[in-house]
């Protein structure tokens, strides 16, 4: 049994830009996908506190990038939702080419946790992110959220649709159901992470 790491999650720092980003040493796991996929409700079942990515939603705060302290030099760190139409053109111009900077730069970044809605898998935007993982060979992990709102038929084929769509990639990409809801999917997520976490190896630049 893996440790569960994400419990401990403490929030450390919002970074408007790349360059305010903490310490780039030890790993982090980032959470990404578009807006309304689910992702502040999975990370806050996951880490088990009911508020933790609000920070990342307050109006007025929201930054590019939240980093939560997880133990020793592990964090957590929440993206921006992708296609959020009420942020600016322009704005979302800039985010991007920070999020460019971070995917291609940061060496602490083991992985990504990718939010999809299970009713509206590898949108144009999911397949761009995984394109530039893939670039960048850093390791993903699909979760197929609101896995409650289908009934088990239709969430496994969602599920084996997605596995065979993330085979064309060569990278590290696993995928399974979730629901924050339901509370559905938390153990082997936690446990995917931990690995991720633990295996990172920073010289080779991805997991091992
Ligand atoms: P974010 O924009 O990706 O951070 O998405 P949120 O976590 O805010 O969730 C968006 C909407 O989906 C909210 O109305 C949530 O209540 C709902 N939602 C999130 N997770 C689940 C889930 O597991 N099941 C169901 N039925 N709804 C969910």
């Amino acid at each position: 049994m893996k440790r569960d790491y994400l419990q401990r999650a403490e929030f450390l720092i919002s970074a408007a830009k790349y360059s305010q980003s903490p310490a780039d040493e030890g790993a982090e796991i980032a959470f990404a996908g578009r807006s309304n996929a689910g992702k502040s409700s999975a990370i806050n079942v996951l880490c088990n506190q009911k508020n933790l990515a609000r920070t990342s939603k307050t109006p007025g705060r929201t930054q590019l990038l939240n980093f939560f302290q997880l133990e020793g030099d592990y964090r957590l760190v929440d993206l921006p939702g992708y296609g959020y139409a009420k942020v600016p053109e322009a704005q979302r111009k800039k985010w991007e080419v920070e999020l460019g900077r971070y995917l291609a730069e940061r060496k602490s970044l083991c992985g990504l946790v990718l939010m999809m809605d299970c009713r509206h898998p590898m949108t144009e935007h999911d397949d761009r992110l995984l394109e530039f993982a893939a670039y960048y060979q850093r390791p993903v992990h699909i979760l197929l959220t609101k896995s409650d709102k289908l009934k088990n038929g239709p969430a496994n084929s969602t599920l084996h649709q997605v596995e065979k769509a993330i085979n064309g990639y060569s990278l590290d990409i696993s995928v399974q159901l979730f629901s924050a809801l339901k509370r559905r999917g938390l153990e082997q997520a936690s446990e995917r992470i931990a690995v991720l976490l633990e295996d990172f190896n920073p010289e080779s630049g991805s997991s091992v």
